[in-house]
């Protein structure tokens, strides 16, 4: 049977290699890298298991001299760092980096080596270290590093070796760039000196593994940063013509990282496309493009429109690592579309296991043997209420439901999803609905489970229905008197009128004119319900005690953004700054360090700080399960401790997968060790 999908099941030969279909997982880091080697290779297996037709590492340090601590990335310094792989048919890519002035060398203490002496712009961005100037011979060194690395990569199986140049973040692109490359001598001045570091790396790696291995290059064609930087119609598209043929593959996108990968609050799938679609005008070679692509018509319209020959992701990959596969098997109802929150870079920017609020088996492939399709089926006839429909008590009701449970989902509420259906409303948070409305339609195939809306639920009730087992996934709400971590005793005038919180706003109780808001909480809420107020016509000033403005938000890469957003609506910020009194008609701040204090006039004041879990039916029900009446009780998500989407839907999982198993002693996971 022919399917209007089957072109992205076509082979695509890259070099002497070939991909067996056209899904290619570019590289992405992950924040396990050279220290959980095992979850690694675990990680990506699964997505080759899952049908992905090449699979990369994220970038991968090839030398002590470019040592990128404290992040925690791929690492193939010797034959000792070969990693370990599963291949499950698919083919397999390292992305070789050598990273300049991005390397800062906190563990190896060596000096990093870049085209130019300058601050060194990775670590924590501000380190006060200076690169040392590459001289000709530096560059051979390098270039033998680079080549022996690629050698060492093919002993190890790969079958695609990168020269890298995407993101700002090689030394490759850095000689490209005319920011970072001052030099006098053949690597400097005119586009094709510039271009010489490249092109040799290329080359060697060519000549050393190019007979059985793919020699794949990443390009950022495009900075954002016009005339200072590499544009798609200048030396972006001038690179791109100048090695057309070199490599065997054209793996390009924009950079830095947070302009590749913008969160759906600034990008919506497909963004790059306007950037990279010169690429395939220039090159014979297969061209890979990324854009958050999760449909696959979507995918399909890429291809034939002729802007790429196969489809990169990341996050589409660690969302659904099946991703390929439901295609294949026309399930794309099933397929866990990414939502665009960069929970899963947050690995990579807290040097923490890789995180995803879709997918809450990701990087627990091997340390919790968790497999993103597959859950073991129950283990007796046990019917299990829980209470609770946002993302803890879905996931959970699905995943017991997968399991063969007899599952009753309950909520107080007419519409189920809890924080994800109010907060998906906010402006730029439409995508993140995907997190419920997928689990509503896998829990509709699933017989086992009842929804009921509309049922709010009192200890006495639960106990009536003579349900034993009870999971409570009540969720919580936000704190009114602005307690949190900064201030400790309720703000003074917090009880008066027109002082609302984030839930007031989520139900349509909106402030008008002169609206202050104080975030303590320092993620999306406080900023986005600004940038609702702003404009809503309010005119809002929007203080935190942290240093920036939506502070958290840095780690998903969208600070910056966030803030210019703001900036532009004509929100006034405040940073390092509390709200210490409210009045009837004022409010007076107080900077955090000079104590110095402003008042400003106000009609509405937004409290965003701590939240109160609605964890008081645990505490009735305790009792019942002392006394025997209840079999188990066990209290998850939100209603236990207050935290992102991500963990609510990992504890919902969690739980399903714990129900009814044996408790685990100590750690209940497996950890790598180095002895
Ligand atoms: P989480 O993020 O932990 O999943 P949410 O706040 O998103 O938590 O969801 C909690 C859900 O629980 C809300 O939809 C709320 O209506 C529901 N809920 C809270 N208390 C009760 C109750 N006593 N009976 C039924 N539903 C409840
Ligand atoms: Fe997508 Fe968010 Fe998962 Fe990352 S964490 S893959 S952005 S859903």
């Amino acid at each position: 049977m022919t399917s209007p999908f089957d072109i992205l099941f076509e082979p695509i030969q890259i070099g002497p290699v070939t991909a067996p279909n056209r899904f290619y997982q570019v590289p992405h880091c992950n924040g396990l890298g050279y220290r959980m080697p095992h979850g690694l290779a675990a990680m990506r297996g699964m997505k080759a298991e899952g049908g992905w037709g090449v699979v990369c590492t994220e970038e991968t340090e090839i030398h002590h001299s470019s040592d990128l601590s404290p992040f925690i990335e791929g690492r193939i310094w010797s034959d000792d760092d070969i990693p370990g792989w599963h291949e499950h048919g698919a083919l397999a890519g390292i992305e070789l980096s050598y990273n300049g002035i991005d390397a800062v060398n906190l563990y190896s203490r060596v000096p990093s080596l870049a085209p130019r002496s300058m601050g060194v712009v990775g670590g924590s961005g501000y380190d006060p270290i200076q690169t040392r100037r590459m001289d000709k011979e530096d560059i051979r060194n390098v270039r033998k590093w680079h080549r022996e690395a690629a050698l060492r990569a093919k002993r190890a199986g790969f079958d695609i070796i990168y020269c890298y140049a995407g993101h700002g973040m090689t030394a490759a692109m850095q000689f490209i760039s005319k920011r970072y490359n001052d030099r006098t001598d053949e690597y400097g001045g005119s586009l094709e000196n510039r271009v010489r570091f490249f092109r040799e790396l290329i080359e060697d790696a060519k000549d050393a593994v190019g007979d059985t291995c793919a020699v794949a290059v990443r390009f950022a064609v495009d900075e954002f940063l016009g005339e200072d930087g590499i544009t798609y119609q200048g030396e972006g598209h001038d690179v791109v013509a100048m090695l057309a043929e070199l490599p065997d593959l054209w793996d390009v996108n924009v950079s830095d990282w947070s302009n590749d990968s913008i969160t759906s609050r600034f990008g919506k799938e497909g963004h790059q496309e306007k950037y990279i679609s010169f690429v395939k005008s220039l090159t014979t070679k297969p061209v890979v493009g990324v854009g958050r692509y999760t449909s696959p018509e979507s995918m399909v319209s890429a291809i034939q429109r002729g802007i790429m020959d196969m489809i990169g992701a990341a996050r589409p990959s660690i969302a659904d690592p099946f991703l390929p596969t439901k295609i294949k098997e026309g399930r794309t109802e099933d397929i866990r579309e990414c939502i665009g929150c960069n929970i899963c870079v947050t690995g990579d920017t807290l040097f923490v296991p890789i995180r995803c609020t879709q997918n809450p088996t990701m990087g627990e492939e091997w340390r919790r043997d968790w497999h993103p399709e597959i859950i073991a089926p129950k283990k007796n006839d046990k019917e299990i209420m829980i209470i609770g429909a946002g993302p803890a008590g879905l996931e959970c009701a699905r995943a017991l439901g997968q399991r063969g449970y007899e599952v009753s989902l309950l909520d107080a509420r007419k519409e189920i999803g809890g924080r994800v259906l109010r907060e998906s409303a906010l402006p730029g948070l439409n995508e993140w609905r995907r997190v419920m409305d997928w689990r509503i339609i896998q829990i509709g195939k699933i017989e086992s489970v009842s929804v009921y809306p509309a049922s709010p639920m009192n200890a006495e009730e639960i106990l009536e229905s003579g349900a034993k087992n009870i999971i409570l996934a009540t969720g919580a709400n936000w704190r009114r008197d602005g307690v949190g971590r900064t201030l400790w005793k309720s703000i003074v005038g917090s009880d008066l009128e027109n002082v609302f919180s984030p839930d007031d706003l989520m139900e349509d109780k909106l402030p008008t004119g002169n609206v202050v808001i104080y975030d303590d909480d320092h993620y999306y809420i406080g900023g986005v319900l600004a940038e609702l107020l702003a404009t809503n016509g309010c005119n809002v000033t929007l203080v935190t005690s942290a240093p920036m403005i939506s502070h958290w938000t840095q780690f998903t890469l969208e600070q910056e953004r966030i803030q210019h957003k703001l900036m532009k609506l004509g929100v006034k910020l405040y940073p390092r700054t509390v709200l210490s009194t409210i009045k009837k008609d004022s409010v007076l701040l107080s900077n955090t360090i000079s104590e110095d204090e402003v008042e400003l006039p106000r009609d509405g004041v937004v409290l965003v700080t701590d939240r109160v879990s609605n964890d008081s039916l645990y505490y009735e029900l305790k009792p019942s399960l002392e006394d025997g009446n209840l079999n188990s009780l066990r209290l998850i998500g939100d209603a236990e401790a207050p935290n992102i989407i991500a963990q609510a839907v990992f504890a919902g999982h969690l739980a399903a997968r714990e129900f009814d198993e044996e408790k685990i002693e100590g750690t209940p996971f497996k950890i790598e060790r180095v002895i």
